[in-house]
């Protein structure tokens, strides 16, 4: 069955930047299954493997205007410290919950130099090529269901959507 709108895809992935690092991969456990034509993966992804089939490898290299955003300097600000008042230790790589004039956001620590943390708003993989290796191990149609949901349910037919 061909991968077009409202499938449910099953995939196995590994996503690669483009110094060969492995980001991220389901290699090691189950594979992603997602409704297709309903931005639930990064767009760049999701247009390559329409009309793809079971059993399929496809490698996709995805722009970062199709993937996870443009990377976005003004999103990357400096506060003192004591801005961070209860969180005992802020060190760089750490995720916080920012509030921002656009609502919650995940920010992430850069730098800690002195008195002043810098504080990265992009998400992780803003800017980045992302290099997909992907396997299509199954094709479906999407139930009513799931279709009215948008997104996929499992084996079962039902989740928890706590
Ligand atoms: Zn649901």
């Amino acid at each position: 069955m061909i991968i077009a709108h409202d499938s449910v895809v099953t995939i196995h992935y590994t996503l690669k930047d483009d110094e060969g690092t492995v980001i991220d991969s389901s290699a090691s456990g189950e594979p992603l299954a997602y409704l297709h034509g309903h931005g639930n993966i990064v767009p760049g992804l999701e247009r390559e493997l329409t009309g793809h089939d079971i059993g399929d490898k496809v490698s996709v290299r995805v722009a970062p205007g199709e993937g996870y955003g443009e990377y976005d300097k003004t999103l990357v600000q400096s506060v003192p410290r004591r801005a961070l008042r209860g969180i005992k230790e802020v060190r760089p790589g750490m995720h916080l919950n920012a509030q921002t004039e656009e609502g919650p956001r995940t920010v992430t620590v850069t730098r800690v130099a002195g008195d002043m943390v810098t504080l990265d708003g992009n998400h992780p993989l803003a800017g980045k090529h992302l290099n997909f290796d992907i396997q299509i191990e199954d094709v479906r149609p999407a139930t009513e269901e799931e279709l009215s949901h948008g997104h996929v349910h499992g084996p079962q037919g039902h989740h928890d959507h706590g």
